[in-house]
């Protein structure tokens, strides 16, 4: 999302946004609702955080906790 490299879905961690309007992470990538696609490097998250990019792809203001959780996602250890 951040950086517009095509890559395989299985090195992208997917977010949706469900018709409810909630966002989460979807490990599965099968959930239903509008998906934004991040890839697993950590650098683009950084840059997808710094500028709320997930907050403009959904139109939606997101939890500080899908952030921490996504922060998970890359290995925060
Ligand atoms: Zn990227």
């Amino acid at each position: 999302m951040a950086c517009h490299q095509m890559k395989d879905k299985r090195e992208l961690i997917r977010v949706v946004k469900s018709p409810e309007g909630g966002v989460f992470i979807d490990p599965t990538g099968k959930k239903n609702g509008r998906g934004a696609y991040l890839c697993k490097d950590p650098a683009c998250f950084a840059r997808v955080r710094s500028s709320k990019l997930l907050n403009r792809e959904f139109k939606t203001e997101i939890p500080a906790e899908i952030y921490e959780q996504l922060e998970e996602q890359y290995g925060g250890e």
